[in-house]
């Protein structure tokens, strides 16, 4: 996109014990958020957490049931959207399809009775800034998918709010659009300096444009950090296993010394040792080992080392850049039977590729393992 420096400069945005329950069922659950000046957060979630109802409450669509919208200090929550001064792409949210480019880009100024000749000079800044210049005059159908969610977007900075609220705005849009323009947009962002709040069920998404990540489920929030806390350190097994593939082993912990490191015993007989604090013995956990972060090697030697487990390949699957294997570590004990997703990176030819049924040792390290 161009490189014109059109800055509005973001505000913070905090939510209070926000609050939406229709009838006797619940939305958002009492949530309290906090998203700086000028930061990209992302609210992931599955279907039906609340993420939806959180952003249109801050959007005015819907009334919240209790609870403040602080945007720079001051609570908005009474104030209708056309009041609030937030930029909104949602992905119901369509053009004006009777109206051109340039008239739907004008429309927010035209509600705001700017000049008409301001109009014009801003409606073609920003058109260029989405890099559509020379496409004023066109109709939404004549336009990609692609370009018609960067009119879309035009539409919603035109007025230079400072903050931008989107509803996964590249939903509908093809896989290797919707990264070029997760990109484009998270550079526009920084580059316009406006507060982002962007909804998406998808973590790839969020991990690609995000500061700041809050995941959702049942209308609250389960963990709120940056994209290396939520993947590195989840703080529950639901964050873990949302963020991305992961191998969830739940046991019991036999021993916590005071130095953290950890014994967990696996039903299997099969024990982790990890690094954590603030268990002790008896308590039930889930360790999470990411896929990418196991190693796999021949079962060379009598005895399995600290965090080894041997088993056999039950699947294999190439993924192009990696490697995927699925092996069975619980077949001695067939009820308890479990299964280790490791992903191996390949090497070019010096990369060791396991057959199925192959007997093979997985082993990590204990940072690896978050508890
Ligand atoms: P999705 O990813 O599917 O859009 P979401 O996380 O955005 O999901 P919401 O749309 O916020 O979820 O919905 C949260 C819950 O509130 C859902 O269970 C939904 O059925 C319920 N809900 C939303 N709007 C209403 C309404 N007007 N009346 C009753 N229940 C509602």
């Amino acid at each position: 996109m161009s490189h014109i420096k059109d800055v509005t400069g973001g505000t913070p945005i905090v939510l209070e014990s926000l609050w939406k329950t229709y009838a006797n069922f619940v939305a958002v659950s009492g949530i309290d958020l906090s998203v700086g000046a000028g930061r990209f957060c992302t609210v992931l979630g599955p279907s039906g957490s609340g993420k939806t109802t959180t952003l249109m409450m801050i959007a005015g669509f819907v009334a919240p049931t209790r609870g403040r919208i602080l945007v720079s200090g001051r609570d908005i929550a009474a104030l209708p959207p056309q009041k609030r001064n937030l930029g909104v792409v949602f992905q119901n949210y369509a053009l004006f399809p009777h109206l051109t480019v340039f008239d739907n880009v004008a429309f927010p100024l035209i509600m705001r009775r700017v000049p008409q000749a301001e109009i014009a000079q801003r409606v073609e800044r920003m058109l260029e800034t989405v890099e559509l210049a020379g496409l004023g005059g066109r109709y939404p159908r004549e336009l990609s998918g692609g370009q018609q969610q960067r009119v879309a977007l035009a539409r919603a900075l035109v007025f230079e709010p400072r903050v931008l609220l989107m509803d996964e705005p590249l939903g509908a849009l093809d896989k290797k659009l919707r990264s070029s323009l997760q990109i484009e947009l998270k550079a526009l962002q920084r580059r316009l300096d406006v507060t982002v709040i962007y909804v998406t069920h998808d973590q790839e998404e969020a991990l690609t444009m995000a500061d700041q990540i809050v995941v959702m489920q049942g209308g609250r929030i389960e963990q709120n950090g940056t994209p290396e806390d939520l993947y590195d350190r989840p703080a529950t097994a639901f964050v873990a296993g949302f963020m991305g593939d992961t191998n969830l082993v739940r046991g019991v912990v036999m021993a916590a010394d005071k130095d953290g490191t950890l014994r967990i015993d696996h039903p299997t007989g099969r024990r982790i040792i990890a690094r954590a604090s603030g268990f002790q013995a008896g308590d039930h956990v889930a360790a999470s080992l990411r896929p990418e972060c196991l190693s796999i090697e021949s079962p060379d030697g009598p005895e399995e080392p600290e965090n080894a487990w041997d088993g056999r390949i039950a699947a294999v699957t190439y993924l192009g850049d990696a490697i995927r294997y699925h092996v069975a570590v619980g077949e001695n004990r067939p009820t308890l039977a479990e299964t280790l997703v490791v992903k191996a990176a390949r090497r070019g030819t010096e990369h060791r590729r396991f057959s199925e049924g192959d007997a093979v040792r997985v082993r990590w390290s204990r940072s690896d393992a978050r508890v």
